[in-house]
This record gives structure tokens, sequence and C-alpha cells, in this order.
């Protein structure tokens, strides 16, 4: 195995293979049955197996998914994507957020006929080489183009910029900072706007790496929140509802840029996921997924806080409730965290310890209660073993 769902960086507790799922729930190969917190690392946003996607998309594989060219669902697609996010112009479509963050710095390199990337220390924009979080297998040649900033932190931001000087092509800003085994936090207003002023400034592309938090946090884009449009925005994970697509959207100064540079894939016009994407984004619209995955976020939040009140033990939530990070106090090892979660799995509720975790549309009241449960019973175990 390999990657983030590698299994065997988790507790030897966790289940390695999965046989079915379902709204939120999730059965391993022994049969046993978990309410997920996870969303398959975030792509099932209005939970598994959603039927009014499943339909669409097997209507489309009925009609045929691969041609020579793409499907009239690239049109449709692209004008909803279009309609749906603020600053988008034009879309262009992958499979996976690696993909989309690629093109994101290629199209910003191509505009521009510059060369330095800032991204954020911490951040992860993917796995290739360029990006890539890890030395292993990649040189230093590779990334000699990326200047790293701190999300949050405008002087910070400032002095990249000042370092990449006339050759800065694009910003790379997470949807809200949301690093590994760290707190979570919200962009502030400050921060957003500092880092569109400073790309208007220099004519860099402020880009966007919506797909860990896309479409959970704002159907216009993560930053609306803030009220910053960015430039380029990179999407994948929640947009098809568990069927393989990335997305690239942008503005029009940059549409030009993104035609010129030549990207491609064997099965990047597949339509079977543009079919699925177009009736999941109906959906999320339809029931206002957002509004569902913040209420129930809030409700197992406060839960789990007036439980850890309960039990003494010291904790901190953060992230949106809808993407929280359970994080315990004097835990540099993540003893506590581990413990925690391989407590509530083994009574039926699967959590993370370090990564952002994910609520769907399909939670309901009745499951995020019955979570309850489990990390209440948790949460006595490591009050138990660390008090
Ligand atoms: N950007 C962010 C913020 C991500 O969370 C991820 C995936 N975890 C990626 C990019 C890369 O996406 P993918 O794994 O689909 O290539």
């Amino acid at each position: 195995m390999w990657g983030h769902m590698n299994a065997a960086r988790l507790p030897a507790a966790y289940p390695q293979y999965f046989a079915r799922a379902e709204g939120c729930r999730l059965w391993d190969v022994e049969g046993r049955e978990y309410i997920d917190f996870m969303c398959a690392y975030g792509p099932m946003l209005l939970g598994y197996n959603d039927a009014d996607v499943n339909r669409a998309a097997d209507k489309q594989r009925a009609e045929g998914d691969i041609f020579n060219g793409p499907s009239a669902r690239l049109v449709e697609l692209a004008e909803l994507m279009v309609d749906t996010v603020a600053h988008a112009d034009w879309a262009l479509f992958q499979k996976n957020g690696t993909d989309a963050t690629t093109i994101c710095a290629m199209t910003a390199r191509e505009a521009t006929g510059k060369r330095k990337i800032l991204v954020a220390n911490g951040a992860y924009h993917g796995a290739v080489p360029w990006c890539n979080p890890y030395p292993n297998g990649a040189t230093a040649e590779d990334r000699v183009h990326l200047i790293r900033y701190d999300y949050n932190d405008v002087a910070s931001l400032e002095r990249a910029v000042a370092q990449a000087g006339d050759d800065f092509a694009g910003l790379f800003v997470s949807a809200f900072k949301h690093d590994l085994g760290k707190t979570h936090e919200a962009p502030t207003k400050e921060f957003a706007q500092a880092a569109r002023r400073l790309c208007d400034k220099t004519g860099a592309a402020l880009i966007v790496d919506d797909v860990r938090a896309g479409f959970r946090l704002h159907m216009g884009g993560s930053w609306e929140l803030v009220g910053v449009k960015p430039d380029l925005s990179a999407w994948s994970k929640a947009i098809a509802n568990g069927y393989a697509l990335g997305c690239v959207t942008g503005n029009d100064r940059f549409r030009e840029a993104a035609g010129r540079i030549f990207v491609t894939g064997s099965f990047w016009y597949g339509a079977v996921s543009m079919a699925a994407s177009l009736a999941a984004i109906a959906k999320m619209k339809q029931i206002d997924a957002v509004g569902v995955m913040q209420r129930m976020g809030q409700r197992f939040r406060d839960g789990i806080d007036a439980q850890a009140r309960a039990h003494g033990v010291k904790l901190q939530q953060s992230g949106p409730v809808q993407m929280p990070v359970i994080l315990f106090d004097d835990d540099a090892e993540r003893k506590k965290g581990w413990l925690f979660c391989t407590e509530a799995l083994k009574r039926g509720v699967y959590l993370h310890a370090t990564h952002t975790m994910f609520l769907s549309a399909a939670h309901q009241a009745a499951d995020i209660d019955r979570a309850l449960e489990a990390t209440d019973a948790a949460l006595a175990e490591v009050a138990r073993q660390f008090s």
C-alpha cells in the first residue's frame, strides 16, 4: 500500500481492506461496520454510494465513458462549474487533485513568463516531484523554484514575494490551513487580502488549492468566506462524489495561457465521472449540503467538547466543523490521539488522529449521537490511562 491511505501507517487495530459502504457507513472485509468520519479522505460529500449520483453515472456508462473525444457532459459540467464557482470564467478537467494543482502552476508560469511558485510551509498540494512533501525520489532541482512562507503570516508572505522578485509566477494558498497533525486555521481576512494585493501588484496568479475543502465550506469556492477571489482554483476530491475527477477553474486573465500549455491524460475526457459530477453538484445545491454538514459537524464538536470537559481531558478541536481535527494537549507523540481513535474504532466509529476528518451530508443526527456514545467511552479510556 502507498500514500495517505496506507493502513500500515495507522495503528494495528485499523482495518486495511474494505468491502462496501453506504451513506456514512463503511464495512471492512471482516464484516465490521463503522460510522465513518473520513469519507474516503474527502470525496464522499453526499455519502457513499449516493443513489442519485450512481443513477447519473450508470446512465452515462450505458451510453459510453471513453470516446475519441469528450461527450456533451464536458460542456455541461464546464458551464455548471462556471455558474457555481464565483471566480470562474472557464474550467478544465483532469482526474486527480495533483493534476489540478500542477496545471495551476503551469498556467501561472505560462501566463506570466516567470518561474517562482510560493507555497506555505507544511501545506500539501500533491505528490509529483515539484510539490511532493518528501525528498525521496525527487531532485533538489525539481523544487528549485519553490519559495516557502507561513500561512496566515503576512510578513512572511511579503518576504517570500520579495525573494521571488521579478520572477514571481504564482502563489498557492490552501483553502484553510489544514496541515497534517497541526491545529487547523481559517485564513484571516488580512492574510487573504494581502495575498490578493501582492498578486495584483506583481501580476502573479493567486491560486486556491480547494482539492480537500472544495464544496464542503462554500459552493462558490472556499475563499468566498473571506471575500477574496483567486485567479485559479484546483478541485478534485468531492466534486464528483467519489468518481475520479479533477478540475481547474480560472478567470479570463488566465484563459489563453491555460489553452497554451499541453496537458492530457488517457482518461481525462471520461464522461461517467462528469455525469456523476453534474448530478452531485446539483444535489449539493438542492439539499444545501454545506448547511447539513455544518449542523452535523457542530453537533459532533459540541458533544465531544462536553465529553472532554466531563472526563477532564484537555483537547483542541479545530478546522471548520464539517472538516475537523481533534488534537490532545501534551500529546507530541499522538499517543492520546491514537488511543482515542482506536477505542472509538473498537466501538464502530472510524476517526483519524492527525489528518483532517470529513463529515458528509449523509451523516444524520442519530449517526452523530451513536458516534458520540463511542467517543464518550474512548475519552473515558484516555482519562483512565493518562491521568
Ligand atoms: N491538494 C490538497 C489540499 C489535498 O488535500 C490533496 C489530496 N490529499 C491534493 C492536493 C492532491 O490530490 P490527489 O491526491 O487527488 O492528487
